[in-house]
Formats: structure tokens, sequence, C-alpha cells
């Protein structure tokens, strides 16, 4: 079936079943009718990743833009927000076996996946789909370096799924413990949820022999795009429609331009349609030499819309730092600050105070790491006044 006959079922579909979805409609003055296909889909406002959250918690437990019951689904999982996030049934549910193939992925080979097993979905999404191409999966989750060097030279483990800065950090374990990179095992990596720097991407290559490609997709959402042996771009995968948009009125922008990643899911479970990511991206034009995928081709991260930003794969929301700053009444102002050290983001907490007990802050800390769900490396405190006019979070990290 072509894409716009598929829109036009997805979009009926979810009229009939997702209640969130017909208000939408309904706001806008639109019936499904009006949506014969893809041309149409810029009538329908955005659903902005922003929104999820708060929808969630008015109409639990999502939002009214699940479209079966919930006895149908086979997992639920928790994003930070908390953002509940669905697993229908199905092999490979998220379509995440198509980004692995594309990276050289295969039947025998031996994989560790890197990410997390619980809460957030990134774990299950790889495992799904490395099984679903007949590769042997080592769960070894997120820390434990030392232990997953070992596992990977003992095993003679081919493949790696991760964070490129994981990936990263477990290299520079193996080569304090003195492994040889001539001798490591892992020959391709698939990364995801950040951003890969080309150097390092080019170290992985040239000093371990390991081959390196990007895949793209969001935890509501599951895959968008992958890179192929080119690695110029990310094709888009199958099931789902993109367009680049004004992230502010919802119109989709000239190809080339940059906007805001609009993806909808054409998915009966979460149909999220017009579903705004927060990504930017721009759509490439020219079809690709590789000649293997067919799709258009994404030019990669090119930065967030608004005020989220995503460390060590995971968001950190504004919203967030101003709900925590309100816990602590000796705080007068709070920011973020997110940089790189290597390849690890640091996170670093600036509290405006007129005075606060080693102790309190101490807390802060601990609370932070709790409510964001990542380590919170240093605090600094600032005299009032000094963080004027500053946004809760300030992301100084480069990528080039
Ligand atoms: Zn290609």
């Amino acid at each position: 079936m072509d894409l716009d006959s598929r829109v036009r079922e997805v979009v009926a579909w979810a009229w009939e079943r997702s209640p969130a979805f017909r208000r939408r409609m309904e706001e806008a003055g639109i019936a499904p009718a009006q949506i014969w296909g893809i041309q149409d889909l810029a009538r329908i406002p955005l659903l902005k990743k922003g929104e999820l959250a708060a929808l969630q918690a008015q109409d639990p437990p999502f939002g009214g833009l699940l479209a079966v019951d919930m006895g149908e689904l086979a997992r639920i999982f928790v994003s930070p927000g908390p953002i509940f996030d669905p697993q229908g049934a199905g092999k490979d549910y998220w379509r995440r076996a198509q980004a692995l193939e594309a990276a050289g992925f295969g039947p025998g080979d031996l994989v560790v996946n890197t990410f997390s097993y619980h809460l957030t979905p990134a774990g299950f999404m790889y495992d799904a789909g490395l099984r679903a191409l007949g590769a042997v999966v080592v769960p070894t989750g997120v820390g434990n370096r030392e232990l997953q060097v070992e596992v990977i030279t003992r095993l003679g483990v081919t493949g790696f799924v991760g964070t490129p800065s994981f990936l990263g950090a477990l290299l520079e374990v193996a080569r304090e413990k003195g492994f040889d990179p001539e001798g490591f095992p892992v020959e391709r990596a698939l990364v995801s949820a950040e951003p890969l720097p080309p150097s390092l991407r080019t170290m992985f290559q040239e000093e371990w022999g390991i081959d390196t490609y990007q895949c793209y997709g969001t935890a509501d959402v599951g895959t968008i795009g992958f890179e192929c042996s080119r690695k110029d771009g990310l094709h888009l995968a199958r099931d789902v429609v993109v367009q680049i948009c004004d992230p502010a009125t919802g119109e989709p922008l000239s190809p080339g331009e940059v906007g805001e990643v609009v993806v909808t899911l054409l998915n009966e479970v979460y149909p999220l349609i017009r579903f705004g990511t927060g990504d930017l991206s721009k759509l490439l034009e020219e079809p690709c030499p590789c000649g293997r995928w067919t799709s258009p081709r994404l030019a990669g991260f090119m930065g967030r819309v608004g005020d989220a930003v995503k460390v060590r794969g995971l968001f950190i929301h504004g919203h967030q730092v101003k709900a925590l700053a309100g816990e602590f009444p000796w705080v007068k102002k709070l920011q973020v600050v997110v940089d790189r050290e290597g390849v690890r983001d640091s996170l670093t907490l600036l509290v405006e105070t007129e005075g606060a007990s080693p102790g309190e802050l101490e807390t802060l800390k601990r609370r932070a790491s709790e409510l964001f769900r990542l380590k919170v490396d240093a605090i600094d405190t600032l005299a009032p006044g000094e963080l004027e006019g500053a946004k809760p979070l300030e992301d100084r990290r480069r990528w080039d």
C-alpha cells in the first residue's frame, strides 16, 4: 500500500480510537475525510513532545492517545517526564532491525546491548531488532565497564549497541587494561541517543577497527532514521512519515531548510500523528549513492527546539529545573550546565543563594540526580543576581 493510503488509514483509525487525536482534529475544524494523504497532514496541528507529560497526567495513563486496549500491550516504559511509552505486540515493534541490518549486523553476530532494559525502552528496542535479525544478544545494560570489557574479550563479542560516549568509555578501560586494539573483537557498532562527533567515529575506526553507524529514533515512535554504508545522512525508516516543519506554526518547510522533525507514526497501537520531536534537522534532496536504501535522508541531529537538552541519552527539561529549584526555599535561582569532558557529558548545578550549608548543597545535588536520573558532577554557589537572565538549562557542548 502506498504511503498516502496508509496516512488515510491511520488518521481514520486514530479518529475512531484515540480521543485526544479526535479532540485535536475537532479543535482545528478538520474531519478525517479531509486528510487524503501526506500533503494534507500539515492541516493537523502539531502534538509537541513537550506536551506529552502534561497530557498523560491529565488523562492517565496515555493521554487518550493509545488506540488499542491496554491489555493488548506487551510492555509499558517510563521515560523522564514522566512519560509512559507503550510497546505493542510483534517481534520488532520499534522497527530497529532495518537500522542494524544497514549497519552490517546479521545472523550469528554476538552483540553487547549496553542500553538500559528498565524504565526506558532503548534496551528492548535493540534487543528485539537484534533477535529479529538472528544475532545473539548479551544484555549488559549500562555501567560495569570493567566487566563489560572482560565479557567482550572472553566471548569474542563482534558488535556493540549503545551511546557513542559509552563505547568511548569502554575502549578507555580496554586500553587501561592493556588490551591490544588489533586483537579487540568488536567489528561494528550502532550508536544512538546522542550525537556522534566525527572525531570519535574516526578514532573508533582507526584505533580499534570498529565500523560505527548511527541510528535515530525516540522512545515514543521508535526508529526514525538510520545510516547506510555511505554514512551521509539518515535514511527514513519504514512506517514513519517525516516532515521538517516550522516549530512555531507547524508548516512544512522547503527542502533543505532546517526545522523540527515532525513524525507521523503509521502504527495502530500508538498512532502519533504530526508528532513534534523537538529535534532539528533537514531533509537531503539528492538520492543516496548507496543504491541499497531508497528512502529520503535526514541530515542528522542539528539541535533541539526550545529548552530541553539530551544528556547521556536522557532529556532534561527546563521545567524540571524550575521544579527542582522550587523544592528548596534557600535556592534563589538554579541553572544546570551541560558540558563535555572527553567522551562524557558533565552536569553542573549553579545555585544562587545567600548562604547554604554543605549538607544542604549535598541534598540538592542528590535530589537533582534522582530527578534527572543522571549523576550530577558538581555544584557551585553564586551570589544572588549572578544568574540574572540565565536560562534554566545551558548546553555548552560542542559537536565538531
Ligand atoms: Zn544510502
